[in-house]
């Protein structure tokens, strides 16, 4: 089956990033950079499940998920007023973030982005918005809707207005 890459906004990249299913380092289709769908239509002697079976590991998009939780949630309980060692252990925790996350070129294009857009981390607004930006980047490149950053703050700390 024709299988589409995942859009990147990086330059190049090794493995390199052609069109088809995402390759890990080691040369085989990389669980954590596609989704389900394209990364089991690589792996043609496992018969396909109609739904996908619960407690597998992460594809691109779960892991996308549950990472912006973990990211948004992190700017919601930052401090209004942090300390410059509050401000700096953001920053680090993000520097090793954008090396560590397991989809290797999502990984590549968000420290394109913190190249770009250096960690903005005086306020917890400051914080939020900066996130929001950034996860907006991906949206972007994603082709899917950018998200009013004016509402950041009901979406991940206080909840839906009524
Ligand atoms: P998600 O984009 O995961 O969003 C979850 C929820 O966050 C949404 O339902 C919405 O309520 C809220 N939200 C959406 N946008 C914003 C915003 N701007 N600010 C605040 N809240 C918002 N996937 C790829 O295929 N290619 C990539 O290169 C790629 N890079 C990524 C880089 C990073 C750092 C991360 C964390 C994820 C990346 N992903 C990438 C995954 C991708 O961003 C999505 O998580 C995934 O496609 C699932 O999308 P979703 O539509 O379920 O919602």
């Amino acid at each position: 089956a024709t299988t589409t890459a995942i859009p990147t906004s990086a330059g190049d990249a090794k493995p390199p990033r052609k069109k088809g299913v995402v390759l890990g380092k080691d040369g085989k289709p990389c669980r954590t950079c596609n989704s389900l769908a394209d990364f089991t239509s690589q792996r043609k002697t496992i018969t396909k499940p109609s739904a996908p079976p619960k407690e597998c590991p992460p594809d691109v998009e779960e892991l996308g998920r549950s990472s912006w939780t973990l990211l948004h949630s992190i700017t919601a309980t930052y401090p209004e007023a942090p300390t410059p060692n509050e401000q700096s252990n953001v920053k680090q925790f993000l520097g090793l973030f954008g090396k560590l996350y397991p989809c290797w070129v999502c990984a590549e294009d968000f420290q394109v982005f913190m190249e770009r857009n250096k960690v903005r981390a005086e306020s917890r607004d400051e914080f939020g918005m900066w996130m929001c930006e950034a996860h907006n980047d991906v949206n972007r490149k994603l082709g899917k809707k950018e998200f009013d950053c004016a509402k950041w703050e009901e979406r991940w700390r206080t909840g839906w207005k009524d």
